[in-house]
């Protein structure tokens, strides 16, 4: 069982800008919407399936990134970021692609969105390092440019194979690249939001990325409305 307290889960809503409306109470003005944030929460985690990766697969994978040079990225990319978190994590967070900071550290969503990015698992009670981040791209396109589609081609087979030993029960599609290049749509992400996709089998929601957040902070309530529904995805498949 790995629940946040609800006080800890109110000042991460807190800092994602959200609006907390509390179980009614002689307190609650008579007739204000109320909103259990204690029913969005009715999953526990599960204990990790050792059986689910093999690490001699995933060690190999990882070599292979480290060391690819599949395309022009290689030569200007200070670190591949392969991705973090759990090899046999339900939740697997697929952004775009590393901005300067992931490419510094090699580590993804380490910069001022992935702050963001961290709050608002930690909203719905994750912790990054029980989810698998990573990204479309493993390295950085210079000046962060959007990846081009070859790029992304060239990457798609790292990511399929993370997601073929991780077996996510859900991937959360970080931002409109993310959300497109997945779901192979140029469909705006205003209409790929809010609904359940299928890939491969695995149920994938989308979600705005952190970055267009910290500069459009009134989609910070939709961004809410689509990790909970991602919640209730997961917690429907776990029957
Ligand atoms: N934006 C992304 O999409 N991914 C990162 O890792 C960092 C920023």
């Amino acid at each position: 069982m790995n629940r946040l307290d609800n006080n800890s889960r109110l000042q991460y809503l807190e800092a994602l800008g959200i609006d907390v409306w509390v179980p009614r109470t002689s307190a609650n003005v008579a007739g204000y919407p109320t909103f259990d944030i204690a029913a969005t929460r009715d999953f526990t985690f599960p204990t990790p399936d050792a059986s689910k990766t093999s690490s001699s697969d995933w060690a190999e994978l990882e070599t292979e990134v480290a060391g690819c040079t599949q395309c022009d990225l290689c030569q200007t990319r200070t670190h591949t970021v392969f991705g973090t978190g759990s090899k046999t994590a339900d939740w697997m967070v697929i952004g775009e692609a590393p901005g300067q900071t992931e490419d510094e550290q090699g580590k993804p969503f380490v910069g001022k969105a992935g702050q963001l990015l961290t709050e608002m698992l930690r909203a719905v009670g994750l912790e990054r390092d029980e989810v698998f981040i990573t990204n479309i791209l493993k390295c950085r396109p210079p000046a962060n440019r959007d990846p081009k589609p070859d790029e992304a081609e060239s990457c798609s087979g790292y990511l399929r194979r993370q997601r073929e030993l991780i077996k996510p029960k859900i991937i959360l599609a970080v931002g409109r690249i993310s959300a497109q290049t997945l779901l192979k749509t140029d469909a705006p992400i205003g209409k790929l939001r809010g609904k359940v996709h299928d890939l491969d089998g695995t149920p994938l929601v989308v979600v705005y990325h952190p970055a267009y957040l910290l500069r459009s902070l009134l989609e910070k309530r939709k961004a809410w409305q689509d990790l909970q529904l991602a919640i209730r995805t997961i917690n429907q498949n776990k029957g």
